[in-house]
């Protein structure tokens, strides 16, 4: 495509190429009628997830192949070269329409895994793995963490040891989300443990289907199992699947959290507005308390947009938000438990009876499921480290 079309053509553009190929939504979902689904996390079987996961895909390769997928990546790995912005503004006109909801693996793999691909790729691993990865013919989940390593993500002990042309990888990784489903997991392995915790990491591309590599889905307290554990036994890694220099596996690593915390800014907005709806179609007076706390949560739902346009004029400023991503994750965290809170208020009993009532037992899996997002991707408490060390300035935490 030549030259960047203007944002308010892009948009229509947008809308009238996704009226071709998708649904409207149902006109502003009308209160008590359709899905009253508020769920974080889905809880379905694997073969549900498997399901999803293949019509989701469908139109994901659907947006890849007709030039809708990758806006912002080069010609070169089917993108169009345009500003990072413009993947949000087609967001906007794509939420209007009846689309497969991405859930996580998605995500992980077109904004976390290959711009990690990208930054630290050799030109053949870019060749072999971008494309695919971005039009989800290949799906690649996270294997960061380990039982004794989560916060402290560089004490991981799975080992990564030389053997010939390549490696064996010997270890236990935990709360892989979308697991079942991936194709590659993304290991954070120990290559050497003589030296300095951060400097002895590095990072390969496992396939999941490799020998040795068992994948066991944990259960979650909202029912589900859409996180797992990995266990990771005598597997062998070609070389040429490993991503970035030996030993500069921190940094790899460091590349793909900040993207996750980039992309994790508008969480828990849509069931924000829909508990303001809630309070709206309650079919009695807010009592003064309840007014106060809807009130509450009106104004962070905007604030909460507002951060969001600040990450999106560092992007059009050609800036990388950094700390922003930081305030956006933790923002949207407290979003999420203040939907909560507004809920359980509003609802008292109702919330805990499942009496078939539209849009009332329903948010158990929005209460359920909200706390997972204050620990994935890096905590609360974690966040506010790095606020207080690179936005406040505060002396670093002391290196264990
Ligand atoms: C829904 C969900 C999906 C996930 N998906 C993935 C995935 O796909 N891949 C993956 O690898 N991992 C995944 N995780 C794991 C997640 O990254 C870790 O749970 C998280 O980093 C916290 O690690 P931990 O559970 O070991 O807790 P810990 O690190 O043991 O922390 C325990 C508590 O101590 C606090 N704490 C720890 N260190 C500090 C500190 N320095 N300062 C202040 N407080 C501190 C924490 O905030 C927390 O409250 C997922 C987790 C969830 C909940």
């Amino acid at each position: 495509m030549n030259g960047i079309p203007q944002p308010s053509a892009f948009r229509a553009e947008a809308r009238q190429w996704l009226a071709t190929v998708a649904r409207p939504r149902a006109a502003g979902g009308e209160w008590g009628s359709g899905s009253d689904s508020v769920a974080v996390f889905e809880n379905r079987t694997e073969q549900e997830e498997q399901e999803h996961t293949a019509r989701t895909r469908e139109w994901e390769r659907t947006r890849y192949d007709q030039g809708w997928g990758a806006l912002a990546w080069q010609e070169a790995y089917g993108g169009r070269g345009l500003p990072a912005y413009y993947e949000q503004l087609y967001r906007a006109e794509e939420a209007a329409f009846e689309v497969p909801q991405r859930g996580e693996i998605f995500p992980v793999t077109q904004q976390l895994v290959a711009p990690a691909v990208d930054i630290w790729g050799t030109e053949e691993q870019k060749q072999r793995w971008l494309r695919p990865m971005l039009r989800t013919d290949e799906l690649a989940c996270q294997l960061f963490s380990e039982t004794e390593a989560g916060s402290d993500l560089a004490a991981v002990r799975t080992r990564a040891v030389r053997q010939g042309e390549g490696w064996v990888l010997q270890g236990h990784k935990v709360w892989t989300s979308g697991a079942r489903v991936a194709t590659w997991g993304v290991a954070v392995c120990r290559t050497d443990p003589e030296v300095r915790k951060h400097a002895g990491l590095t990072v390969f591309l496992v396939r999941m289907d490799a020998p040795g590599v068992t994948v066991r889905p944990i259960r979650q307290m909202t029912g589900g199992s859409s996180f797992n554990e990995v266990y990771l036994d005598g597997v062998a890694v070609p070389d040429t699947d490993r991503l970035g220099p030996v030993g500069e596996g921190w940094r790899v690593t460091l590349s793909v959290l900040a993207a996750e915390r980039l992309d994790s800014g508008s969480l828990g907005l849509d069931n924000a507005d829909r508990a303001l709806d809630l309070a709206r179609h309650l079919g009695r007076p807010l009592t003064g308390a309840e007014q106060q706390r809807a009130a509450d949560l009106a104004v962070r739902v905007l604030v909460q947009r507002l951060i969001g346009l600040r990450v999106t004029a560092a992007l059009v400023a050609g800036r990388e938000p950094g700390a922003e991503a930081s305030v956006g994750k933790l923002y949207a965290t407290a979003t999420m438990r203040h939907t909560s809170e507004l809920v359980s208020e509003l609802l008292g009993p109702r919330l805990a009876a499942d009496t078939g009532e539209w849009g009332t037992y329903a948010w158990t899996e929005h209460l359920l499921g909200a706390p997972g997002y204050s620990i994935a991707g890096g905590t609360d408490e974690i966040q506010r480290n790095i606020l207080a060390e690179r936005v406040l300035g505060l002396p670093k935490e002391p290196v264990r």
